[in-house]
């Protein structure tokens, strides 16, 4: 058996040892007879899967009580109209930060319902910085502030959390939840898609603080309605089933590696690992300001874009596989989530400077 290093933006690699549990469970879960996929949501298997899952989350992530943490489909496309439909309650603006691809898709859907006030917008440069904290023209009568912690597709990242005094702050983390220890209590409303850091695609979890619910439009569909997954134990309808009890393993297996500190440590090396091979090199480049680069996504170019097709064949030909960089960015991503190990940083890094040499 081969395990190639991995390095998809999403869906993306997950831990061996979470994959390998699952194998065990298959067939039969703790002495149920049942494969995950065939229990009733309903059934006191399946429902002790779920309430572990959300347990370990909260440890984890040290979510305080006062959050719902919602398991939920449709992605975290789905909340780009989920949010203003749940959260302008009387309010007829909303503060978006513009810094990359996902944001521009969650301020297109939310130009739906509301006016949306970009409060800082790094179009300009191209996307390869996110706003000073100085430079956010906030508006004190917003019903929120979202924004994009990570771009995935930029390789953009915050250094820090916006203040946003009194207006709920709201972060699509879809690409970073989990990359390390985060202060749950500065925001009023955390989402991601699974498929990056959590788990199979599939699902999207949020976490929100319950002071937000029961505030949607008239006209918020149940399905949409966070109150209605608040009241029903994300049990409404059908959830998604196996991924949720796939990212119960995740979360399992990170208590059981140290943590998300263990996690922040490990995640911030494999992050220096790169951008120096990248920054020693003449023939490698990342346009992103160092303050601002992404421990998650590294998008990088070659010197001759001509060259782009020979990398992925010789690193493909190493197992290391899905490197090719966004259509809209060109050149390399290497998206290295907690999945991807220290092993498989360290195995590109010496396949890029193979390669650069060869060049020479
Ligand atoms: C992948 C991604 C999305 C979209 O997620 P879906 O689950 O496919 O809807 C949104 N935001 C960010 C930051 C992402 O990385």
């Amino acid at each position: 058996m081969t395990r190639l290093f991995n390095f998809s933006a999403g869906p993306a690699m997950l831990p061996t040892a979470v994959i390998e549990r699952a194998q065990a469970e298959m067939l039969d879960w703790n002495g149920s007879g049942m494969s995950v996929m065939e229990m009733s949501h309903r059934g006191k298997e399946y429902m002790s899967i779920a309430a572990k899952a959300e347990q370990d989350l909260r440890d984890v992530m040290a979510i305080p009580d006062n959050y719902k943490v919602l398991f939920l489909q449709g992605g975290a496309s789905m909340q780009f109209a989920a949010i203003p439909l749940n959260l302008l309650g009387d309010k007829t603006s909303a503060d978006y930060i513009n810094t990359g691809m996902w944001s521009k898709k969650a301020i297109a859907e939310a130009k739906r319902y509301c006016t949306v006030n970009l409060a800082a917008d790094t179009s300009d440069g191209g996307f390869t910085t996110a706003p000073a904290q100085d430079e956010l023209k906030l508006n004190p009568d917003a019903a929120y502030v979202h924004y994009t912690p990570n771009e995935t597709i930029g390789g953009v990242e915050f250094d820090y959390i916006p203040e946003t005094g009194d207006v709920p702050l709201i972060a699509d983390m879809s690409s970073t939840i989990l990359s390390r220890p985060i202060d749950v209590s500065k925001f009023a409303m955390i989402y991601a898609g699974a498929q990056k850091n959590i788990g199979p695609a599939g699902l999207c979890i949020v976490i929100i603080r319950d002071d937000l619910l029961g505030k949607a439009s008239a006209q918020t569909p149940a399905m949409l309605n966070y109150q209605t997954h608040a009241d029903n134990d994300s049990m409404y309808n059908t959830p998604p089933t196996y991924s949720w009890y796939m990212a119960g393993l995740v979360f399992a297996w990170l208590k059981d590696n140290g943590g998300l500190a263990a996690m922040g440590d490990i995640n911030a090396r494999k992050a220096e690992k790169l951008y120096a091979a990248i920054d020693d090199s003449d023939f490698y480049a990342n346009p992103v300001v160092k303050h601002n680069r992404s421990w998650m996504n590294v998008p990088f170019t070659l010197k001759d874009a001509s060259l782009d097709a020979d990398f992925l064949k010789g690193a493909a030909e190493q197992g290391l596989i899905t490197l090719k960089g966004h259509r809209s960015v060109g050149g390399m991503r290497a998206s290295i989530y907690n999945a991807m190990p220290e092993e498989g940083v360290d195995a590109l890094v010496a396949f890029m400077k193979a390669f650069e040499s060869k060049q020479a």
